[in-house]
């Protein structure tokens, strides 16, 4: 059974991406292929390794490699992934490659919970994660992360001295809370919280990372935008409750993004406390608010919903207590709600790039 790795690219060609509509071979996913007799092994690089196509894309190259070269192949494939960086990002934040902005219309709604969720789910699957608390209203990463006594030290950046983030649950995070009182940043208004913010922002140490993911302060005011504009953030995504009401302010925040100027590609909605369930009729879904005003806002906007998480009932009080890092109730619902964000994400990279190149 004498193959070269030129015909394994060519069985592998007809295996398509579906997010790219491209073949895996074009995109470059295909790498260090090698044969030894009936074993052949290669390298599928995927764009991200929360990618939800992953188990997919395996199997349409063992289809492949079985249905057009041959059924004795012991074939292993080594999935791994390669976070591409975006282009937005060039001369920004030196090793990071995506910043996410995590944004709602009004306060309460669990948008900082959503931030350390969505940040959890993908350092566990493998990616290197940041979150950045910059809610200068009520910064609350520091109690849902139990670093509330973390006093940042400094450490020498390229051309100058950052600060170094707290490292928990094999996240970086940094928290505005960690240099202001209570209260105090709440009283910044114009300027300088504009100046506060920025050089908050590129004042970490941050490292290498695959996702920046950043908590913003609730609301469409000045803060957000100046700080959307300073980062030039890759994607933002909305988290509202069902309520009527609380999607006019979704739906507000939505444009915040694609007000002339900023043109942040929104890549999804995430709609919290959607449904409650009771433990004794395990399964029945109650959507106290109604089920169907996230769905109206994705629709009328086009922007897609990444998913809907449940009312827990004890989150409030957890929350309350402190972190929910190790133990945090809402985190099963994130798994699927990340892959399709970093999937969306993905996505818009590869437009950019060819939209670059062509
Ligand atoms: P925001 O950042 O939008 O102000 P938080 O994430 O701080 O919102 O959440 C506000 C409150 O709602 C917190 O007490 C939090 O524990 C609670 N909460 C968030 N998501 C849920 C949920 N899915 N179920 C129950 N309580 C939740």
């Amino acid at each position: 059974m004498e193959i070269t790795p030129k015909e394994v690219l060519q069985a592998l060609s007809v295996v398509i991406d579906p997010d790219f509509k491209k073949d895996i071979v074009t995109l470059g996913m295909v790498r260090h292929i090698n044969i030894d007799g009936n074993k052949l092994s290669f390298d599928l690089v995927l764009t991200t390794p929360a990618c939800p196509l992953k188990d997919l894309l395996e199997k349409g190259c063992r289809d492949a490699i079985r249905e057009r070269l041959s059924p004795d192949f012991i074939v292993d494939i080594n999935v791994t992934s390669e976070v591409r960086k975006n282009i937005f990002m060039q001369g920004t934040l030196d090793g990071v490659k995506n910043v996410i902005a995590v944004a709602s219309g009004k306060g309460g709604v669990g948008k900082s919970t959503v931030s350390l969720s969505l940040a959890k789910v993908l350092a566990d699957s493998g990616a290197k994660v940041g979150l950045m608390d910059a809610d200068i209203y009520g910064p609350s990463q520091p109690t849902l992360t139990g670093t509330e006594s973390y006093k940042p030290t400094g450490v020498q950046g390229k051309d100058k001295n950052l600060m170094k983030a707290a490292e928990v649950g094999g996240l970086k995070v940094f928290s505005i809370g960690y240099l202001v009182e209570p209260g105090v940043a709440v009283a910044w208004r114009g300027p300088m919280m504009s100046t506060a913010l920025r050089q908050f922002v590129s004042d970490v140490a941050w490292g290498e990372l695959d996702y920046l993911i950043i908590d913003l302060p609730p609301g469409t005011g000045d803060a957000q935008l100046t700080l959307c504009s300073a980062l030039k953030i890759t994607g933002a995504v909305i988290v509202t409750t069902p309520q009527k009401v609380a999607m006019v302010d979704a739906d507000r925040a939505l444009q915040m993004f694609r007000m002339k100027g900023l043109t942040v590609p929104v890549l999804g909605i995430i709609e919290n406390m959607a449904w409650f369930e009771t433990p004794e009729l395990p399964g029945r879904k109650f959507y106290i608010f109604g089920d169907s005003a996230a769905k109206k806002l994705s629709e009328q906007s086009g922007v897609p919903l990444l998913g809907s998480v449940p009312i827990i009932e004890n989150l409030s009080s957890d929350t309350h207590k402190g972190s929910i890092i190790e133990n945090n109730p809402v985190l099963p619902y994130f798994k699927e709600i990340a892959g399709n964000l970093v999937r969306n994400l993905a996505i818009q990279t590869q437009h950019l790039q060819e939209s670059q190149t062509s």
